[in-house]
């Protein structure tokens, strides 16, 4: 049967071209970056040119990143590196309810080392406001992180403007850069971060890669001890090929952004609308506006997420309730509850986020089968008022 992928914040297929660089490192190119004959000095110079593409891509000089092992690793280096290189200046870090647990369980660790942690709230539409992030700041702030934008509800935060209020109290800002890179501009300088965080399979590129960008001169510890690489920052004979494809693919996304979110812009309006029009007891999480061009979330009144992805998936769907990450538990997403949806109609939502190779007959298609799924899960609900 035909498949419809559209569970593009989770993970990505590899492009084509990534997978076509990354071969010969498994190959003839297999040698150790750090050995100095000459199989090991063409491993260096693959992974040289590669982290010139990231830096391009993000508008940042090749000595301001440092390869991970994805998104996590990097949120998890960003917030505790910060932390413990800083922590004779303050002990003080502010974030937001919404971030990945990435960011919120490395703060949550801190917190019980005796640091302070503010989780700014949001608004309905997923928004943090800039103001909230000046009034939190205090003498001991080391470090603020607010991300991009939310894997859940797509929502797109003001970092420019947060940028400004950090900088005028001389405070490093991060930010979890995962789910906009590819789709929005992601520039560090625009921006205003100092730190920023990218990962290579949201984006084409092959998981367990992913990077680090961190300014000239910002004072971060590792969290890997060992041989010494990427500047000390992290230790571990480097993941060439995966390195090779993670170049490869911030050079993609990095060139390629404004025309792939051209592409999903009117899809995901064409699904929202649908939705929203075609479906009774519907609506939309997150800000209308204010999102990514691939990120359609609603939630469906009277019925369970989990029930409606398993339907879909029998149908050749695949789609997420809330975050992939939280649906192996039955909590509600931390993300929906933060914009204020109440704890039963969290549990309806239903998450489709666009890619590169969908088109409007993959949209059509959906729209075609929800009703339907939608109806038959609600006639079992004693919740129902139709019942
Ligand atoms: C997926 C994701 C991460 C984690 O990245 P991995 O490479 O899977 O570790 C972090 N932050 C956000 C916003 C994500 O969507």
């Amino acid at each position: 049967m035909r498949r419809i992928y559209m569970d593009n914040a989770a993970t990505t297929p590899v492009h084509p071209e990534v997978l076509e660089a990354m071969l010969p490192y498994f190959k003839e190119g297999f040698g150790n970056p750090s050995s100095i004959y000459q199989e090991g000095r063409e491993a260096r110079k693959a992974i040289e040119a590669a982290r010139e593409k990231v830096a391009q891509a993000l508008g940042a000089e090749s000595s301001e990143i440092f390869f991970t092992s994805g998104g996590t690793e990097a949120d998890n280096l960003a917030v505790l590196g910060v932390a413990r290189a800083n922590a004779k200046k303050g002990n003080h870090i502010v974030t937001s309810a919404i971030e990945h647990h990435a960011v919120l369980e490395p703060c949550h660790w801190l917190e019980k080392e005796g640091f302070r942690i503010t989780r700014l709230p949001v608004d309905s539409g997923g928004l943090v406001d800039p103001d909230d992030v000046r009034k939190a700041l205090t003498g001991s702030t080391i470090l603020v992180s607010i991300m991009h934008a939310n894997n859940e509800v797509g929502s797109i935060e003001p970092i420019e403007e947060i940028s400004q209020v950090c900088r005028e109290a001389g405070v490093l800002l991060h930010s979890d850069a995962v789910q906009s890179m590819g789709q929005l501009d992601v520039n560090v300088d625009k921006l205003g971060v100092d730190l920023l965080t990218a990962t290579g399979h949201k984006i084409y590129g092959p998981k367990g890669t992913g990077c680090l960008y961190m300014r000239k001169r910002t004072k971060l510890q590792g969290l890997m001890l060992g041989g010494g690489q990427e500047k000390r920052v992290r230790s571990g004979t480097e993941n060439v090929a995966g390195i090779i494809g993670f170049g490869k693919a911030m050079e993609l996304a990095g060139a390629g952004w404004k025309e792939r979110s051209e592409h999903m812009l009117p899809l995901r309006d064409r699904l929202i609308e649908g939705l929203l029009e075609g479906i009774p007891y519907t609506e939309l999480n997150g800000d209308r506006h204010r999102r990514l061009p691939n990120n359609a979330n609603v939630r469906f009144k009277f019925i369970e997420g989990e029930a409606i992805c398993l339907r879909l998936d029998y149908l050749g769907i695949a789609a997420s309730t809330g975050s992939a990450c939280s649906s192996d538990s039955l909590e509600a997403s931390h993300v929906l509850l933060a914009l204020g949806i109440p704890i039963e109609e969290a549990h309806g939502s239903l998450r489709l986020t666009l890619g590169r190779e969908n088109t409007a007959e993959d949209v059509d298609y959906v729209l075609e089968k929800l009703p339907g799924v939608i109806e038959s899960l609600r006639a079992m609900s004693p919740l129902y008022p139709g019942h």
